[in-house]
């Protein structure tokens, strides 16, 4: 009887995003033999504000990428302006112990930064990487409903492949195939936000920062401006879809006139806009959801590991995969992987990192859902050196955040 050639491997990982290459490349240098599957070609766009903070740079770092990142077009970033929804600004720059120690934050397009990923993932021999194949489904072990064992991808020329792996890692973004087929869907209810940008160039203002306006009938979504070389700019907006369902307005209309009001207007006389505006969705992180089962892991936006407030995911997708990388490879070297396994070694370690910024991001939560409490902040902060200072290490740790709502910084603001 002939025998069918059988494609296997230690882990496949679906998506070749931050969150994918990430824990493809980790995996990989561990030894590990795997396949990677990503549905487009790259360089690839994706729809983003393009902001690098140190949880991505650092792991750029330590994959050896960075004299490679240093190369790409990019804005260099050195601190961020929140305004409320009254109008009120506070701009915080990068503390500059955190400088001297990290460095500043860039904005990168990531259609130059993904592509960094991807090519160094197609350099490292133990990764198999097939560009233009979509995965379609998980494939479950023989005599099992929950025990993924690989996937059934189709090619660019629509040709249907299937292929094994001891773990199956869903990195497939915000739609993610494999987060469904294991019934938790990345699209959270309450906490999803459909998002619109497009490049312009020749945007009046600095472009040494990263602004975020929470306009009033946008909050808690805002109204973004993020420059990402010395003459273009990434604009966008991000809003619940019930937000401006209810306004009768499409998401790209609300984002003209946003453009149109008189506080931006000026700055965008002589803007040209020159690309298309995109939309994409993204569920932000809220309570602890399963994400590691029998054979199977979910990193990234498939996840749904963006944080709250600022709606970051790229640092926090390529932290997910170095820790599903590591969890990975103790349960395969341990010949274990289920679900028991697998949520050891990768979701409470996890968790044990995320649950102290949870509950900081909890507090600006609370903010972005008290409008008028905002503004107070907001207007109390800005003028305040000691809440500048609190607000400016809290970019590097958002633990931080609850000291801004504590009774006594409320009482001080008071005072002040
Ligand atoms: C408008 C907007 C602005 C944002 N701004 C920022 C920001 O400034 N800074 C920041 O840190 N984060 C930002 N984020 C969040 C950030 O974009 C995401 O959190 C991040 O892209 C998650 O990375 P990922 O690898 O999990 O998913 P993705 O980047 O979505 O990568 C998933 C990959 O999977 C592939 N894929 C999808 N389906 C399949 C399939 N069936 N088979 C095979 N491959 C598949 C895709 O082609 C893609 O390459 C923003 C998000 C939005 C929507």
């Amino acid at each position: 009887m002939p025998v069918q050639k059988m494609d296997v491997f230690d882990v496949i990982v679906s998506g070749a995003g931050p969150a994918g290459a990430t824990t493809a490349l980790f995996l990989a240098r561990a030894g590990k033999k795997v396949l990677l599957l990503d549905k487009e070609k790259f360089p690839r766009d994706k729809i983003c504000a393009d902001n690098k903070t140190w949880k991505c740079l650092d792991i750029v770092k330590e994959l050896g990428l960075w004299k490679q990142f240093q190369k790409l077009p990019k804005a260099e970033i050195y601190g961020v302006l929140v305004a409320s929804p009254n109008g009120s600004e506070m701009y915080t720059p990068l503390h500059e112990k955190d400088i001297a120690e990290r460095g500043h934050w860039y904005n990168v397009k990531r259609i130059h930064f993904d592509n960094l990923l991807a090519q160094a993932a197609k350099k490292e021999k133990n990764i198999t990487f097939k560009e233009k194949c979509a995965v379609v489904k998980p494939i479950y072990a023989v005599h099992s409903k929950t025990h993924i064992s690989g996937v059934t991808y189709h090619d660019a020329k629509g040709k249907t492949h299937d292929a094994w792996a001891r773990v199956v890692v869903g990195a497939d973004g915000s739609q993610s195939p494999i987060a469904k087929a294991v019934g938790h869907s990345p699209v959270v209810k309450g906490r999803y936000a459909t998002n619109t940008r497009a490049y312009f160039e020749n945007v009046k203002g600095p472009m040494d920062r990263c602004e975020l306006y929470y306009l009033k009938g946008i909050c808690p979504g805002y109204f973004w401006i993020f420059p990402v070389d010395k003459k273009t700019c990434n604009v966008g907006i991000g809003m619940r879809p019930e937000d401006f369902e209810r306004q009768k307005k499409s998401l790209e209309q609300i984002l003209r006139e946003t453009i149109a009001l008189p506080q931006f207007k000026g700055r965008f006389k002589k803007a040209k806009q020159v690309t298309a505006f995109k939309e994409w969705g993204l569920s932000v992180l809220g309570k602890r959801r399963p994400c590691a089962g029998n054979g199977w892991v979910l990193v990234g936006d498939a996840g749904t590991f963006a944080m709250t407030f600022s709606g970051e995911g790229v640092g926090p997708s390529m932290r997910t995969g170095k820790i599903a990388a590591q969890g990975i490879v103790r349960a395969l070297n341990e010949n274990d992987v289920s679900a028991r396994n697998l949520k050891k070694h990768y979701e409470d370690a996890l968790w044990k990192i995320l649950n102290p910024e949870v509950k900081g991001f909890r507090w600006l939560e609370f903010l972005l859902l008290n409008e008028r409490l905002f503004d107070f902040v907001i207007a109390k902060s800005a003028k305040n050196k000691e809440l500048i200072e609190i607000s400016s290490r809290m970019q590097h740790d958002y633990t931080l955040s609850k000291k801004l709502v504590h009774p006594k910084t409320a009482l001080k603001m008071l005072l002040s």
